[in-house]
């Protein structure tokens, strides 16, 4: 390091963070640039992990290209190239009611159903249940500008049934929040917006006649991409990228505060170093214990943001076991079903070359905000889940070809009502320390492309 040159520290080695770091030296090359990061390995919860012929994403299995700042970082890492999209399989997920599998309708977008026949000839919903779905035209606006639940606002457009049977499984697999203090202006203000301005979301879609969400069922799958070599591959070419950042593992921080350095400046101490600026790129509640002594009302604001846990079971089995040859991209099960189940997702059957063409490779979604005590549960305790629910859904025999538990303690924020208020808050607060910034999932978007859009915004702000 020069006398002059300006220093930065990024803290926290997920995908927020190293996107800052990747952001910050494209945009400012002099600068020296240190990452810390608490455990032994820098990608947060991105993780693939090879097992034989499987390979297996430990948390995120892909991102959307909108925002699209996630396929804009591909591009600056020049490995657009390498992107899968979805397999034109059975490009549909189904809904598990009982021993029933229904394929969600065609049509809908999310919550919306843009097209009545699919709805119609549905077997998932009642006739009173699809009559309900299909007026929601005729349901009179809600005129509040005050923060809804997600079931709030989706019952009272949609009605009891379409919530529990299809909006609520949707949504909560994307979440994994409890619906009934979920933000509907942190997490979908776009169709708060359609009711405001079109008095119905079935109307706002008819009037934007949107052809992809007529054609979607559910998720925009046609949106999805992977790494072909596994999320893991955009940790890897950031920190190839770059070689002058300093990367340190193993290295907790535990606070952060404003220092005036006689020959560099004002900037801050991270525990003992000086650092021109700071960027938090933890969890909120870590980034709340780094400030609490420098702005206890910064930290008290950050400590609301609350979190949720969740389980990943991993099963590779042969494709000789299953009963039923199974080509949809996942099942999700409704939580009003009281099973212990968020969601069966067909990995292999998502993205080509996660295992060879007679295996399946298949991930088994637990716990989350409405059944966080289930993390928990022994190793074989949540595998016995998992294959139960398999073989309820599908039929299984056999033993998998092998099995992994991956655990997410407190590792997905909750965008609870007045989520918004909070993030603006904390904004305000960040905003009156020079030279430090924030970036991370616990504010603008839970999914990779908000968070490398946070790290690159952090870095600009920065600099
Ligand atoms: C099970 C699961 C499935 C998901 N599926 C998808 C998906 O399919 N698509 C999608 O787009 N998104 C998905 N997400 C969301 C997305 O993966 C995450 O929101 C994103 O990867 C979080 O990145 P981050 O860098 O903000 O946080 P993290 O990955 O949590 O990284 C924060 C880092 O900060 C470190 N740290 C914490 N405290 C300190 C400290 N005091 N000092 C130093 N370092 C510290 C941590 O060790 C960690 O490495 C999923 C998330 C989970 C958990």
């Amino acid at each position: 390091m020069t006398d002059h040159q300006s220093t930065y520290a990024i803290i926290g080695g997920g995908i927020s963070g190293l996107s800052a770091a990747f952001y910050l030296q494209k945009e400012k090359p002099e600068a020296s640039i240190t990452v810390f990061e608490s455990s032994a390995r820098l990608g947060g919860v991105l993780k693939t992990v090879r097992h034989g012929d499987f390979l297996v994403e430990s948390s995120a299995d892909m991102f959307v290209t909108q925002p699209a700042a996630a396929i804009d970082l591909c591009k600056d890492l020049g490995i657009e190239g390498d992107l899968l999209q979805t397999q034109p399989v059975d490009d549909r997920a189904f809904i598990g009611l009982g021993k029933k599998m229904y394929p969600v309708p065609k049509g809908l977008s999310m919550m919306v159903p843009t097209l009545r026949e699919p709805i119609l000839e549905s077997k998932l919903l009642s006739d009173e249940g699809k009559t309900r779905f299909l007026s929601e035209d005729q349901v009179e606006a809600a005129n509040s500008p005050a923060d809804e639940s997600l079931k709030s606002f989706a019952v009272r457009r949609f009605g009891i049934e379409a919530y529990e049977k299809i909006i609520q499984p949707m949504v909560s697999g994307i979440y994994t929040a409890d619906p009934d203090k979920l933000s509907m202006h942190a997490t979908m203000q776009r169709f708060v917006d359609m009711e405001r301005e079109h008095g119905s979301l079935i109307t706002a879609m008819e009037n934007n006649r949107d052809e992809g969400d007529r054609q979607a069922s559910g998720a925009r799958y046609g949106m999805f991409r992977a790494p072909a070599s596994g999320m893991e591959t955009l940790i890897e070419s950031i920190t190839t990228a770059l070689p002058q950042v300093t990367f340190k593992t193993n290295t907790m921080v535990s606070s952060v505060a404003p220092k005036h350095n006689p020959a560099r400046g004002v900037g801050w101490t991270v525990d003992k170093e000086f650092f021109n600026g700071v960027i938090l790129a933890t969890p909120a509640a870590a980034a709340a214990t780094m400030v609490v002594e420098t702005d206890p009302k910064l930290a008290n604001a950050l400590s609301g943001i609350s979190t949720a846990s969740s389980a990943i079971v991993v099963l590779g089995v042969s494709r000789a076991d299953l009963k039923k040859d199974f080509r949809g991209y996942g099942i999700i099960y409704p939580h009003v079903d009281d099973g212990q189940v968020i969601a069966l997702s067909f990995s292999s059957n998502k993205f080509a070359g996660r295992c060879k063409d007679d295996q399946v490779l298949i991930r088994c979604f637990i716990g989350g905000a409405m059944q966080s005590e289930l993390v928990d549960l022994k190793d074989d305790q949540l595998l016995q889940i998992a294959i139960d629910q398999l073989n309820t859904s599908v039929g299984f025999k056999g033993d998998p070809i092998f099995t992994d538990v991956f655990r997410w303690k407190q590792c997905m924020p909750q965008y609870h009502l007045g989520h918004l208020d909070r993030v603006k808050e904390i904004e305000e607060l960040v905003n009156g320390h020079r030279g430090l910034e924030i970036a991370g999932n616990s504010y603008w978007g839970v999914g990779v492309p908000a968070c490398v859009a946070s790290g690159k915004l952090a870095a600009e702000r920065l600099i």
